[in-house]
């Protein structure tokens, strides 16, 4: 019988970071008063928080006003996550498909210099977040995985793309890195990195309010009018007016009448385990790399600097038709499966207990590219859609919504992601009922594939659908 912790509302990154004195910060009250801004940003996330940093970097006399629902920015996906720092290359193809090799090329490395940005930024701010470019190694865990990546390196290689940016890997190589039984061959992305999503989080909270961002926490926006001039107001009766708004609410934009169609919130959960140093040396994963598997509901796992393992997974069914509540942040169901999982990839991990578990809720596109973009009054932008890749991202996200939000045209404003039309789900419950469906064809699927033996026909027929309809998931 598997012992699972109990949720402890936060995730153990956020609780890890605010155990430092240097991340635990001072409390932000809500906003219980009028007030104005020239840019007012709904979502402390990522999005928000790097669009109000470079907000200040083109204009430092800019009054921002920061609105987050949750006792603490961060409190969501953003210091929920794996920490897997990385850009779009493994959506190249996807990326080719919609915009042509040109324009796709160009989103990717885009993308990508965010990370060597965020680690940068992360330096000039002595924010420490444990930031290891390792590599990110993709491995075939069941037979019918193997080889998954092939068409994306074929494609990566017909564009020219530098050799080194893709490395494939034997199973022997694999295992001298990570040496556990499932893992097969593999795939490997040496310039990706990892982080405490929390301690970037909480850093970039403490950089903005050195910088006068008056952030206003546990001030859930009721309701906004697009004017000129925007008006949000909260819960609390608090009232910003301005003349630039930005959403960087993830998930929750799903409630929004303008995503209802276009983002489906689904849940990730993740475990960690007690720190068990010797029981990495013991399997060879001293360096650094965040590691996942080819599954179509992917699991994902790396280590930490004091030797635990985190293990996630996006099998779950949890937010798919039941909206955003509570089993987004915690779902025993989902849980337990995945310590088992854990257990499975890990057997020399059986005597380590998992000392904290907890989800969240990933903003999911048809297209499976974040979308960024203006209301029709033009004075409120947007940034959503990462689909459970948003840590390297959003910090493109912040680059192109301050451009947006002060009126400005450059490279970043000109990507292909900007002002993209997203792809609409069906209405209601045709929606819920199909993605429930389909989830549970995928995890049944992959299951089988687990086990060693091929999904029945129908099982693979009703998996497959979701790209059968147009859209950029599924297998
Ligand atoms: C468990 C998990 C694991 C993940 N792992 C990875 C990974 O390893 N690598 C990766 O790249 N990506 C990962 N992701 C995705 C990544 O975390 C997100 O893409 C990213 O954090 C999105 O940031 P955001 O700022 O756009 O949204 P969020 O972080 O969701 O922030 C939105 C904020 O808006 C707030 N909000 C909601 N409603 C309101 C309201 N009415 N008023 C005011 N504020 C509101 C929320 O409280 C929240 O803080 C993972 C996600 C989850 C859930």
């Amino acid at each position: 019988m598997t012992t699972i912790p109990p949720d402890h509302g936060r995730s153990w990154w956020l609780r890890e970071a605010l155990a430092q004195p240097e991340f635990a910060g001072d409390p932000c009250p809500p906003l219980t008063s009028d007030t104005t801004a020239d840019v007012v940003i709904l979502g402390g996330g990522y999005t928000g928080m790097w669009t109000a940093w470079f907000v200040l970097e083109r204009d430092p006399s800019c009054d921002i006003v920061l609105l987050e629902a949750d006792e603490l920015c961060g409190s969501g996906p953003s210091g929920r996550n794996g920490g897997f720092c990385y850009g779009v290359w493994e959506d190249i193809e996807t990326l080719v498909r919609f915009f042509g090799d040109d324009d796709a090329l160009r989103v990717a490395h885009a993308a990508h210099r965010s990370v060597s940005e965020i680690e940068a930024w992360l330096d000039a701010q002595g924010v420490d977040a444990w930031f290891t470019r390792a590599g990110h190694l993709t491995i075939a865990t069941a037979p019918a995985q193997d080889g998954a990546w092939e068409p994306l390196v074929a494609e990566a290689s017909r564009l020219g793309v530098a050799d080194g940016r893709f490395v494939e890997l034997d199973a022997g190589a694999v295992r001298a890195r990570c040496d556990a039984p499932v893992f097969r061959s593999g795939l490997l992305q040496p310039d990706n990195a990892v982080l405490q999503p929390a301690r970037l989080a909480l850093g970039l909270r403490e950089a903005l309010l050195a910088r006068g961002v008056r952030i206003y926490e546990g001030s859930p926006v009721a309701r906004f009018a697009q004017g000129p001039p925007v008006r949000v107001e909260t819960r609390d009766g608090g009232v910003v007016t301005a003349e630039r708004g930005v959403l960087g609410l993830g998930a929750w934009a799903s409630s929004l009448p303008a995503f209802r169609r276009s983002i489906v919130p689904r849940g990730t959960y993740i475990v960690v385990t007690e720190p068990a140093p010797e029981r990495l040396a013991q399997i060879g994963w001293t360096g650094g790399e965040g590691l996942a598997d080819w599954r179509t509901a992917l699991r994902y796992f790396r280590a930490t600097p004091d030797g635990r393992i985190a293990f996630g997974a996006a099998s779950a069914a949890a937010g798919i038709g039941v909206g955003l509540g509570p089993r987004l942040r915690y779902d025993e169901r989902s849980i337990v499966k995945l310590v088992d999982d854990f257990y499975r990839f890990f057997p020399s991990w059986r005597d380590v207990a998992i000392e904290a578990a907890w989800g969240g809720p990933m903003d999911v596109t048809g297209r499976h590219l974040p979308s960024f973009g203006t209301l029709p009054a033009g004075t409120i932008h947007y940034g959503l859609g990462y689909t459970g890749g948003g840590v390297g991202p959003c910090h493109l996200g912040g680059k192109v919504l301050s451009a947006l939000a002060l009126g400005i045209s450059d490279e970043h404003t000109s990507l292909p992601l900007v002002d993209l039309e997203m792809l609409r789900f069906p209405p209601e419950p045709l929606r819920s009922v199909g993605a429930a469906l389909t989830q549970r064809a995928i995890v049944r699927k992959d299951e089988a594939e687990d086990r060693g033996q091929r999904a029945g026909p129908l099982t693979t027929l009703v998996a497959k659908m979701p790209r059968r309809m147009g859209y950029e998931l599924g297998p």
